[in-house]
């Protein structure tokens, strides 16, 4: 197993040497850096949960996840882009076939082909069990796909799309399962990429599946465990999101801090008046609590309480991110109006991030549950006459 903070290490680097010095670059070409995700595989920051036998590092989820934290400084979209390709690359090494292995997760570790996770239906974002795209097995044992998938990360760009498909006409999602496509099956096209404000370098579009036919051993999930699955993947994506709004909160607060402590006003520094103290000492508690939560929530992965720690990270983190940039954009003035201090780039993303794997809302639907769950099993308590059952 590799060493976590060697690891944690190389992601500073990468963040400090290639993501800060070249994000915007990246923004107006409006292109993938696949230079920079190359590095990062060198770095082994594209396998972190995958065995070494399969050329990954091996680290269990509540370790590697903080990785996003420190490429969250750099730019949230890319932490984003590379957590949905290590979430991919578990699920191909822990959940793929022998002969799927052979071919992918070597190259899928080391980062020189990438891969994407691919649930969402123009019909069906929350509603995901509302999904259209079909499986149909054939006579020989091989899949043809069809149907749609929109808002894929990495369209067009990843070599290899898991996909969560139906397999009968049956509503729920009982015969959901995950198939992997590759970039070049026949039948498999993109639409034109989204435009998007603030993280252009990351290829968004919907994708047609076109009588797609793959082999059997491209099923990573067969019928019956593909939601399950998928709710597992984006239960670990939750908390990995989580991780990246840490580092995006503390750029925008080390921003704040060193605008402030040199901006003179009334004799002094901004950062001398008490009440922009306070401003700024709120960002640096729900920065603390955003950081305790997200990793209460890795460590709770695969357990019972998984689902729901992932949730309440999910809810509560992107939420402080927003509300941070927020707060650190006032305190800059008119300054954190200006493009080269990238507060609205931040805030842009912390946004984003409030949506992407399950927005804010669905995590609170998942809290509602578990909360009538556990208000079942309490002890009865009396209510006043005529405001319970008779
Ligand atoms: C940048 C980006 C990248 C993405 N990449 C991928 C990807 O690679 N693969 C993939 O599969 N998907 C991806 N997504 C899709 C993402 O997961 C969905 O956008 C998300 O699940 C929300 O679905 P939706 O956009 O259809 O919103 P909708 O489901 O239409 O929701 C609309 C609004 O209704 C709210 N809502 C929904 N249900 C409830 C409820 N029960 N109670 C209260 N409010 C509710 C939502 O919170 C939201 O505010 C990406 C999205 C973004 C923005």
């Amino acid at each position: 197993m590799a060493d976590i903070e060697e690891i944690l290490k190389r992601a500073r680097q990468h963040t400090d040497e290639v993501i800060r010095p070249n994000v915007d670059a990246w923004n107006e070409a409006g292109e993938w850096p696949r230079a920079a995700s190359d590095q990062a595989g060198a770095l082994g920051l594209t396998g972190l949960y995958a065995p070494e036998e399969w050329g990954g590092q091996g680290l269990p989820l509540a370790e590697g996840i903080r990785v996003y934290e420190e490429l969250g400084k750099g730019d949230g979209a890319y932490a984003f882009a590379l957590s949905m390709h290590n979430i991919c690359t578990y699920a191909v090494c822990g959940f793929g076939t022998e002969g799927f292995r052979e071919k992918w997760a070597r190259d899928l570790t080391a980062g020189r082909r990438l891969a994407n996770f691919s649930l969402t239906e123009p019909q069906s974002g929350s509603d995901a069990a509302n999904m259209l795209t079909r499986a149909r097995i054939n006579g020989d044992g091989t899949w043809t796909i069809s149907g749609k998938k929109a808002w894929v990360s990495l369209a067009g760009e990843a070599d290899v799309y898991l996909t969560v498909v139906k397999t009968s006409d049956q509503p729920g999602h009982r015969d959901m399962a995950m198939i992997a496509i590759p970039k070049d099956a026949p039948g498999l096209s993109f639409g034109p990429r989204y435009e998007t404000p603030s993280y252009n370098f990351l290829p968004l579009a919907e994708m047609f599946l076109d009588k797609v036919t793959v082999p059997e051993e491209n099923i990573i999930l067969p019928p019956g465990q593909g939601l399950q699955g998928a709710l597992m993947a984006i239960d670990i994506a939750r908390v990995s999101i989580a991780s990246g709004c840490c580092g995006l909160m503390e750029t925008a607060l080390d921003t704040a801090l060193a605008y402030a402590s040199r901006r003179r006003m009334f004799g002094g520094v901004n950062l001398d008046l008490e009440g922009i103290q306070w401003m700024l000492g709120d960002v640096a508690t729900n920065l603390e609590a955003s950081r305790l939560l997200y990793r209460a929530a890795a460590d709770a992965l695969g357990g019972e309480n998984g689902p729901l720690m992932a949730a309440h990270a999910k809810r509560f983190v992107p939420d402080a991110a927003l509300s941070a940039v927020e707060t650190c954009t006032q305190v800059l003035g008119g300054s954190g109006l200006l493009k080269q201090y990238g507060m609205d780039r931040l805030s842009r993303l912390a946004q984003m991030l409030r949506i992407v794997d399950g927005t804010t809302e669905i995590s609170r639907v998942v809290i509602g549950r578990a909360l009538q769950k556990r208000a079942r099993a309490l002890p009865d308590i009396a209510v006043p006459r005529g405001y319970g059952e008779e």
